[in-house]
């Protein structure tokens, strides 16, 4: 893909991009993108030491715009209001560009919405849209932008972030050292991030399926080798029996996440059953 960036630095900037590709990989590419577009030394771009470069790297760039779902999707008044700054000049970079992360939690009226923007885009203005689902756009959405595939390959063979993976296997972790944890505050913490179940249920059916790996002394490699050491704390703390008996329900529910079922209540089972097998 480097020639996309080299066709970009050649001033070849089109208004509307889809970048397809886990959400780690393509939020770092719409970075690269925005710095190469606005970076100071265009011989460098994009050099990573100038301001514009510097903004955009820490988030701090008033022209380098982001929304996100809120809860499970992107509403109709988000798509509304970064519609608005759009439209307007850039405040300091040359171009301004805004970014959609998963993109494809837009709803329909949202993505009908922004469709009119692209239609008419501002000059000095791009939009990159962030997904790894490009089923769930409209192909109107989808017919006026350029696509860009990034691919899908995951670190470490997950689809969520690292960040997140060690957020999840910590909560695990803090769930079975504590009898008393309420499955509710789970569900809250859970259900307040921006992944969907499926993924998240993948990565703890890994997790379970490493700490069955260490509690049975299987010498397998662990598929979660990065979070050996809170594999290994939960390996004390619970017997091989119930990690089989969780991984049992994880999988279970994951079923039920595939189609569609109540998203709080598949996690409610989910921290109940841990509760239950600790
Ligand atoms: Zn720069």
């Amino acid at each position: 893909m480097e020639d996309f960036f080299d066709s970009v630095k050649a001033g070849f900037v089109s208004h509307a991009y889809i970048f397809l590709g886990c959400e780690e990989a393509t939020y770092g590419k719409a970075k690269i993108f925005a710095k190469t577009v606005n970076c100071e030394n265009s011989e460098l771009a994009p050099c990573g030491f100038c301001k514009n470069c510097r903004m955009i790297s820490s988030g701090t760039h008033p022209d380098f715009i982001e929304i996100s779902a809120i809860g499970s999707s992107i509403k109709i008044d988000q798509v509304r209001s970064l519609i608005q700054i759009f439209a307007g000049m850039p405040v300091e970079a040359s171009m301004r560009i805004c970014v959609i992360r998963e993109a494809h939690t837009m709803t329909p009226e949202a993505q009908n919405a922004l469709l009119k923007t692209l239609e008419d885009p501002p000059t000095r203005s791009a939009v990159v849209l962030l997904t790894d689902n490009l089923k769930m756009l409209l192909p109107t959405i989808i017919s006026r932008c350029q696509v860009l595939d990034f691919g899908s390959g995951m670190a470490g063979g997950s689809s969520i972030s690292p960040d997140m993976r060690k957020m999840m296997a910590e909560m695990v972790l803090h769930a079975i050292k504590n009898p008393g944890f309420e499955p509710g505050a789970g569900v809250n913490q859970v259900t307040g991030i921006r992944e969907d179940s499926e993924k998240l249920l993948d990565f703890l059916a890994s997790l379970y399926r490493d700490i069955l790996a260490v509690k049975t002394k299987s010498g397998a490699n662990l598929i979660n080798g990065d979070l050996a050491d809170i594999i290994g704390q939960c390996a004390e703390k619970i017997s091989a029996k119930s990690a089989a008996k969780m991984l049992e329900s994880i999988l279970y529910q994951n079923g039920a996440a595939k189609s569609k079922g109540n998203q709080n209540l598949i996690w409610y089972n989910i921290f109940l059953k841990l509760r239950e097998v600790v």
